[in-house]
């Protein structure tokens, strides 16, 4: 068989969802495996309570065990979207601040392309990140939040992604890049005990630039009740640390729900 016969073979066989077919030619489609896009207002850091749409990405290079939206990790869906069509989804709600949220929204090459189009139309760009990952993006916020050791799933959940997790989650390398490129970051640590506290302040002492009142500490909390409990011991050791705390404005409303 032809090379060109395989590889359209191949696209439209194996990956149909990334092709389409045109009269002259088979064509790449830019898109994305999207979860969700809804309005909802900023339930974390900076800009809580701020109106946004949120772009939700499936797919995730980790698997934190406390992971708060496992259908975009542990158990991952959602549908190829367009560019063209997800641009236009995101623009018809008439909402400047969209969150690029995950999963992990720099996985995805297209994410490059997708800020780019966004910034066209003036939208103010955050994107939510662990910081594993670099990718050439138009962004106004780059939202941080790396994975502590207190993130990494049992081996007896998954030896496998155990593994994976600790040898990914993280990566100074890339954190330089995305504070570099950015004109403005946050970050945010997801605290489960007292003792994670000194995670983060020698995660911290790596990296001496990082403006102190941009560093937020957040409960590990998918129920309201663990949300009131981490925030009663939480908060008061954020302010006396010399950080900023914050809650999840989300979960404390609604609880953990989709489309919040
Ligand atoms: S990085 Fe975020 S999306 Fe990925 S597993 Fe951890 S909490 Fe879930």
């Amino acid at each position: 068989m032809a090379l060109t016969s395989l590889a359209a073979e191949f696209q439209t066989k194996l990956a149909p969802h990334r092709y389409r077919r045109c009269r002259v030619s088979l064509i790449r489609v830019p898109n994305v495996l999207i979860s969700e896009v809804y309005v909802a207002p900023q339930g974390e850091g900076e800009f809580a309570r701020t109106p946004s749409v949120f772009v939700r990405t499936t797919g995730c290079n980790l698997r934190c065990w406390y992971c708060d939206t496992p259908f975009t990790s542990w158990n991952p869906e959602g549908q190829h979207v367009s560019l063209d069509d997800l641009v236009n989804q995101i623009t018809a709600f008439e909402t400047e601040h969209v969150v690029l949220t995950g999963g992990e929204p720099m996985l995805p090459l297209e994410i490059s392309e997708l800020t780019h189009r966004l910034r066209e139309r003036k939208h103010f760009i955050t994107i939510e990140t662990a910081g594993t990952i670099y990718r050439p993006v138009a962004v106004d916020l780059m939202s941080i939040s790396p994975k502590l050791a207190n993130s990494t799933p049992s081996p007896e959940r998954s030896q496998l992604w155990a593994t994976k997790h600790e040898a990914l989650r993280d990566r100074p390398d890339v954190i330089r890049q995305l504070i570099e490129h950015a004109p403005r970051y946050q970050f945010k640590f997801v605290i489960n005990e007292p003792t994670d506290l000194a995670d983060v302040e020698s995660y911290l002492s790596r990296f001496p630039s990082i403006d102190r009142q941009r560093v937020w500490l957040m409960p590990q909390a998918i129920s309201q009740a663990a949300l009131a409990e981490r925030t009663a011991w939480l908060e008061p050791q954020a302010h006396s640390a010399g950080l900023r705390f914050s809650s999840r404005l989300h979960i404390a409303q609604h609880g953990n729900r989709r489309g919040t």
